[in-house]
């Protein structure tokens, strides 16, 4: 690993074909990533689905890395681990196998037609915040302020905490 490796928040998301286990697997392939490693996990998360209703709930998570990959790199490292968890892009806000999107790249603001940051949406879901609170509670979202006031905006959504199995 080089000597300044960026910080990348990364969400995770599945509802299909065993989501817990979609998102365990797809967590340690994060960690091994190309001059990348985990350095942060939160707790995995139960949610009710937003904007389409009529499909499974879904188990999210968020993650820290220290990574190499520049954000356009890293964000093809991630498309490549959903397509091999069986990602299919059908309709907006269709169910899926898995779903990695970059939160946090550093403090980097871009839009260009690929890549959004911060992640354009991530300030008005609580199955990103609840989370991302949990394991970086003085995060600064570029753009839109500290955490709490956003989560607190959020408070009509409908998430659960799973506890870890002993
Ligand atoms: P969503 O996550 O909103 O349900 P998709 O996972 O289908 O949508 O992603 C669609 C596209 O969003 C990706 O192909 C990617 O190019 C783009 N995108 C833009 N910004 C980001 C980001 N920060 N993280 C992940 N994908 C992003
Ligand atoms: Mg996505």
């Amino acid at each position: 690993m080089s000597k300044n490796p960026s910080r990348a928040f990364i969400a995770l998301g599945s509802n299909l074909e065993n989501p817990l286990s979609q998102i365990r697997q797809a967590i340690e392939e994060l960690n091994q990533l190309p001059g990348s490693r985990l350095i942060g996990k939160s707790s995995l998360y139960k949610s009710a689905p937003v904007g389409r209703l009529d499909q499974p709930d879904f188990i999210n998570a968020v993650v820290l890395i220290e990574t190499c990959l520049a954000p356009h790199d890293l964000l093809k490292a991630l498309l490549d681990i959903e397509r091999c968890h069986g990602r299919i892009r059908e309709f907006l806000n269709a169910p899926r196998t898995l779903d990695l999107d970059i939160l946090l790249y550093d403090d980097l603001e871009c839009c260009d037609e690929k890549l959004t940051l911060p992640h354009p949406r991530m300030s008005q879901r609580a199955f990103v915040l609840k989370p991302l609170m949990e394991i970086a509670p003085d995060c600064h979202i570029p753009g839109h302020g500290s955490i709490a006031p956003l989560l607190a905006a959020c408070n009509g959504q409908q998430l659960e905490q799973i506890r870890p199995e002993i």
